[in-house]
C-alpha cells in the first residue's frame, strides 16, 4: 500500500503564514534586494522546522530542530545587518515550548531567562 501525505497538509506553518519582509526595516538597515530574497528563504525554512517540531513527539529530535532554528536566527542577524546576539532571539516563540512568553519577551535583549522546567525544549 502507497501511503501519502500532501505536503501542505504536513506543513500547515510553512503554508499558511506566509513571511512578509517589514519593508521600514529593510530601508533602516538598508538591505539589498538579494539579501531581502534571503530573508524571506530562511523565514519560510523556519516555519518548516515549526511544523516539524510540531510533527514529533521525540524529545531529542525537537531539540535537534530548535537548535536549527537557533542557528537559522543568527543567520537571519547577519542579512539584517545586526548584531549576531542570541539574547535578542525570541527562543521561546518555538512550538511546544512552554516557558512563560511574556515575561521572556520583556527580558529580550538582556541575557536573563525564565525557563519552565517542564518544558521539552528548555527544560531539564
Ligand atoms: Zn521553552
Amino acid at each position: 500500500m502507497i501511503y501519502s501525505i500532501a505536503p501542505n497538509n504536513i506543513f500547515k506553518h510553512a503554508t499558511s503564514k506566509l513571511y512578509s519582509v517589514n519593508n521600514n526595516l529593510v530601508i533602516r538597515q538598508n538591505i539589498g534586494l538579494e539579501d531581502v530574497k534571503r530573508i524571506e528563504k530562511l523565514q519560510t525554512i523556519r516555519f518548516y522546522f515549526y511544523d516539524l517540531i510540531e510533527l514529533s513527539d521525540d524529545k531529542e529530535e525537537i531539540r535537534r530542530l530548535a537548535k536549527f532554528i537557533t542557528q537559522l536566527e543568527f543567520q537571519l542577524q547577519v542579512l539584517w545587518n545586526f548584531k549576531q546576539d542570541e539574547n535578542m532571539h525570541r527562543w521561546f516563540d518555538i512550538p511546544k515550548c512552554s516557558c512563560p512568553k511574556m515575561d521572556n519577551a520583556d527580558n529580550l535583549g538582556t541575557p536573563y531567562k525564565i525557563i519552565n522546567p517542564k518544558c521539552i525544549i528548555h527544560g531539564d
